[in-house]
């Protein structure tokens, strides 16, 4: 079961208005329905997310990433390069492409088949600014992708210690990370003070939202890189995941 366009469009532009969000999305509201639609065709045989109930999707995954690109908007003036870690079925990735044009987006994740879903669904719903590559972040960080890009994104990947490590070796000096996390924020964010420290990361800010109707806490965490991260980071998945920074 989908919305209809109509049905889509509508919802769309209630939870928007109601979520300080009808500027980013208006007049891309085509790009977020194929996503939504393409999801709902693929999900089953891709395994894609556990989430299907439409109201659920729109919710969830497109209201939930669109907050992630008015922060990102904020840090980039709504340009330059963002890198989305273990992007999985493109979230927050194409949704921040979609209604942030202007942002050149990579979306990386370590299964192959998530990749070709999400180059297949950017093509049908017109975005293209986008690219997936699939790679492992703690391999890809090390070759021409690390020390890249302006922001690096992240959603229900790992707890903060462990991504920070994936993720903030792929940026610039001066470059933001935006981590998406709920509940566990504030512990995650104690747990990670070392790692921060050692990868060249400062704590930026922690903008708190919520989804319509739901009531469950979510956070943004923006760290900004201030130093170039030391040669020996990131190190092999099992040191990361056992001994995390
Ligand atoms: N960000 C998406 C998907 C979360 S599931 C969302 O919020 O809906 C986590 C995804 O991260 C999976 O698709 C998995 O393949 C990917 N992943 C986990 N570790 C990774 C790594 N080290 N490098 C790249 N991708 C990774």
């Amino acid at each position: 079961m989908i919305y209809t366009k109509e049905e889509f469009s509508k919802r769309l532009a209630e939870l928007a208005g109601s979520s300080g969000l009808s500027e980013l999305c208006a007049s891309h509201e085509d790009k977020l329905y194929t996503i939504c639609t393409q999801l709902d065709l693929k999900s089953k045989q891709f395994n894609l997310t556990a989430i299907t109930e439409p109201e659920e999707v729109l919710k969830k995954h497109i209201i939930d990433c669109v907050f992630a690109a008015k922060t990102v908007k904020a840090l980039s003036k709504g340009k330059g390069t963002l890198l989305d870690v273990g992007s999985g079925a493109g979230f927050p990735s194409l949704p921040i492409a979609a209604v942030l044009p202007e942002v050149s987006v990579t979306a990386m994740d370590a299964t192959a088949k998530k990749t070709v879903y999400m180059n297949e669904t950017a093509a049908l719903a017109g975005i293209g600014n986008f690219n997936a590559v699939n790679a492992r972040a703690e391999e890809a960080a090390r070759g021409k992708m690390g020390e890249a890009f302006d922001i690096v994104s992240a959603r229900a990947v790992a707890r903060l210690n462990v991504l920070l490590e994936l993720c903030v070796p792929f940026l610039k000096v001066g470059g933001y990370f935006v981590s998406m996390k709920g509940a566990a924020a504030d512990e995650e964010m104690k747990e990670a003070a070392a790692a921060t420290k050692k990868l060249g990361a400062v704590f930026v800010e922690k903008v708190q939202y919520s989804l319509p109707a739901l009531c469950d806490e979510r956070y943004l965490l923006v760290y900004k890189k201030v130093e170039k991260t030391p040669d020996i980071y990131p190190r092999n998945f099992s040191q990361i995941s056992k001994k995390p920074l």
